[in-house]
């Protein structure tokens, strides 16, 4: 299959502006999964990170870069950048050096594991790192410190539509297309994303789809920048993902806009959907939605009448404790109809974190082995071992997934090596994260600022930024990249991968950790991934280069890897049948009562990234965006006497926090809606709800039922 290059939006090859005395280093944006093409202007004479330029030659992005794409360069120069390791002492955080850093973390590490066992140890790890550093956290985590108790902060991201992906269509890679084929389509439906804030260079693809015609539908609470410019908008209720798509479902089979040549020769299960979507009239779909009736058909009569078309989505669906069912029943759409395989046919979730994708694929995930392998299939463990040059015994099974692992912190967990991660922002009920935090007996962090988190460390371990490092990412289409960075280590700041390989050094573990460089790290992965359902093994520094990229599963070094998959219709699965799933809706977790009537859903702006560990502290976003509000619809505004400006009390069963409100009609009249980049006073997630999707584990962040208490008049004129 040939390689792709999307350069269809944007056909200019700008060459880029080299200015004097500086350099120019090719490589893609740190934040979220689109993973666009810069170049990173450096002062040679003492390798200052100056500036950023949007790269044209690389296909995804096309010389255009996001506010937060531009502004990202910024946080290599902060004078808040951790510098130096950092020890408790008398209860505050003091400089040290490495050496005493080191011996202290290797003494409690080895205290703990001798008196509580192996894997009274946890580490929890984070997804916006290059492939190399995932792939070794998860190696560390097993044969460094062999312990069962690894996951990582991608749990809290896209795990339902991993879970999703592989029980419908057996394969979790975050699109089945490459993002050039959007343009192709002839409807997208795109339900619990807001592209245009979130992955706003998406929205090039869109309007190139639009150009040729295609329909717009959008589903999502909210009316969203993305939702503004859709055809028709289901403006469901929060957590009623399931049932809309059963109400779309419903329609198509009754008016015969299925494609029943595909159902029969490619999917299992259409007996079953049929059956159970008989009851999801459009009548009772809009009682349990709120989306009209009218709506309802329109949407299902585009989609289906539609030759072809994608179902794109995200953390508006995933982020719920039925989110693997909306998963697949968005899957759904696509296999009734026959939208699989080609130009313009398929689905895609769309990658928040920026390596999302691939931190999810090498090993850090508990239940998981590189390559995607399951960490409980015995072949897998045998093969693993066999690269590590460990015994099959050696490795740990599954241990505890990420929100699990915080609530087991200070009991069977007694000790945490957090890296690239701030729970105590990120995390559902956080205010018990903090206690959690507080209860271990020895708290170790590596990160490149003093996140929350990492306040309350014993040892806090100085790492590089992004524009410092080497390797590989994964974006949003399954496509590996090449990232370069700046070659310097601030201070007494180190990479993270030299760090673990050093710990694993002193713990005694250093032969199975001899690499010299990322590219050592990852030939190291090529090999462990081989054969695997996420084959990087045909991948090399070189090809990533060469061909801006290389999509997996590439298993031989003359493929160029797989931009589009299923073009021969043959699903990851022994028959080859991809598995049309059957689901009830069963709605939020928490339903909303009498004490606290109305909805609370959260999620991002465009100006932030995750916990804001990065974003907060580069004044340009910070201006854009200083804090938290609350949107509330003026009907909803005028029942509580709130106006624009005034301060509010949101409080669910679990905490309060007051906010700005901002009278919007943005959102629906039972809900509202808050940010969720603050941290402590300002986090919104002391209130959002631990229950947890029993597959995924994702926590229910999406639905919460809150009361609102007006507290104070207008407090400022930023809100209007
Ligand atoms: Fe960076 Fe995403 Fe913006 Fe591109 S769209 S510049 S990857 S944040």
């Amino acid at each position: 299959m040939g390689h792709i290059q999307n350069k269809d939006y944007s056909q200019r090859d700008f060459d880029p502006i080299v200015r004097d005395g500086e350099e120019l280093i090719s490589t893609h944006c740190c934040f979220c999964g689109m993973q666009c093409g810069m170049n990173i202007r450096v002062k040679i004479a003492d390798q200052t990170v100056v500036g950023v330029e949007p790269r044209y030659d690389f296909p995804m992005n096309g010389g255009r870069l996001c506010p937060k794409g531009v502004a990202a360069y910024r946080q290599a120069e902060l004078g808040d950048r951790l510098k130096t390791p950092l020890i408790r002492k008398n209860g505050k955080l003091e400089p040290a050096t490495w050496d005493e850093a080191m011996d202290l973390i290797v003494s409690k590490i080895q205290d703990i594991q001798g008196k509580y066992g192996k894997d009274a140890f946890g580490i929890y790890s984070g997804s916006s790192m290059t492939n190399e550093k995932c792939y070794l956290m998860g190696k560390f985590a097993r044969i460094g410190l062999g312990t069962k108790n690894i996951d990582y902060n991608g749990r809290y991201c896209m795990s339902s539509a991993s879970v999703g992906f592989n029980q419908s269509i057996g394969i979790d890679r975050g699109s089945t297309n490459p993002w050039s084929d959007i343009k192709f389509a002839d409807v997208l439906l795109i339900a619990g994303s807001n592209t245009a804030e979130c992955h706003p260079l998406s929205m090039p693809y869109i309007w190139g789809a639009r150009d040729r015609g295609a329909k717009l539908i959008v589903v999502d609470p909210r009316q969203t920048k993305t939702a503004l410019v859709a055809d028709v908008h289901l403006d469901i209720r929060p957590g009623t993902d399931v049932a809309i798509a059963n109400g779309l479902l419903h329609v198509m089979i009754e008016e015969n806009l299925v494609d029943q040549e595909f159902i029969d020769n490619h999917t299992t299960g259409y007996e079953e959907l049929k059956e159970l979507v008989k009851k999801y009239t459009p009548s009772h779909v809009s009682e349990i939605t709120g989306v009209s009736v009218d709506k309802i058909v329109t949407a299902a009569r585009i989609f289906g009448q539609a030759k072809n078309g994608m179902t794109m989505f995200a953390r508006g669906v995933e982020q719920h404790a039925t989110g693997t069912d909306s998963v697949s029943n968005y899957v759904n759409l696509c296999l009734v109809t026959g939208k699989m395989g080609r130009k313009g046919s398929g689905v895609a979730t769309f990658t928040g974190q920026g390596n999302g994708q691939g931190g999810r694929e090498h090993g850090q995930k508990t239940d998981q082995l590189p390559g995607f392998r399951k960490i409980t299939d015995p072949k897998a463990r045998e093969y693993i071992a066999g690269v590590w040059g460990v015994e099959e015994s050696e490795i740990p099974g599954p241990g505890l997934s990420a929100f699990e692992m915080l609530q087991a912190l200070g009991k069977e967990i007694k000790g945490l090596l957090l890296v690239c991660s701030n729970p105590i922002v990120s995390s559902p009920t956080v205010k018990d994260v903090g206690g959690y935090l507080k209860d271990l007996d020895f708290f170790v962090c590596m990160d490149m600022f003093l996140s929350e988190s990492a306040e309350l460390a014993d040892v806090v371990l100085p790492s590089t930024v992004w524009v410092e490092d080497n390797g590989t990412m994964t974006n949003v289409e399954g496509r590996v990249l090449r990232v370069k960075g700046v070659d310097r280590t601030p201070g007494e700041t180190k990479r993270d991968w030299k760090i673990i390989c050093e710990l694993a050094e002193r713990l005694g573990r250093g032969k199975y950790f001899q690499f010299n460089s990322p590219e050592d790290i990852f030939n190291e992965l090529r090999v462990a991934s081989k054969g695997g359902i996420a084959d990087y093994y045909g991948i090399t520094y070189e090809k990533l280069e060469k061909m801006q990229g290389v999509f997996w599963p590439c298993p031989t070094e003359e493929s160029e890897g797989m931009p589009r998959l299923f073009e021969d219709l043959r699903f990851n699965f022994p028959d080859g049948k991809a598995r049309i799933l059957a689901f009830e809706h069963k709605g939020p977790n928490e339903k909303t009562s009498k004490e606290y009537p109305v909805i609370l859903s959260t999620g991002r702006v465009v100006f932030h990234y995750l916990s804001g560990n990065q974003t907060r502290r580069i004044e340009t976003l910070r201006n854009f965006c200083p804090d938290p509000y609350v949107e509330i619809h003026p009907s909803l505004a005028k029942k509580y006497n709130i106006s624009n400006g005034e301060t509010v009390k949101v409080s669910s069963p679990r905490g309060s926090i007051e906010l700005v409100a901002k009278i919007t009609k943005i959102t629906r009249e039972d809900m509202v809606f808050v940010p969720y980049h603050w941290g402590k006073e300002l986090a919104i997630n002391h209130l959002t709800n631990p229950a947890l999707e029993p597959k995924s584990k994702i926590p229910e962040f999406k639905v919460c039922a809150v009361k609102l208490e007006k507290t104070s008049a207008v407090v400022g004129e930023n809100h209007g």
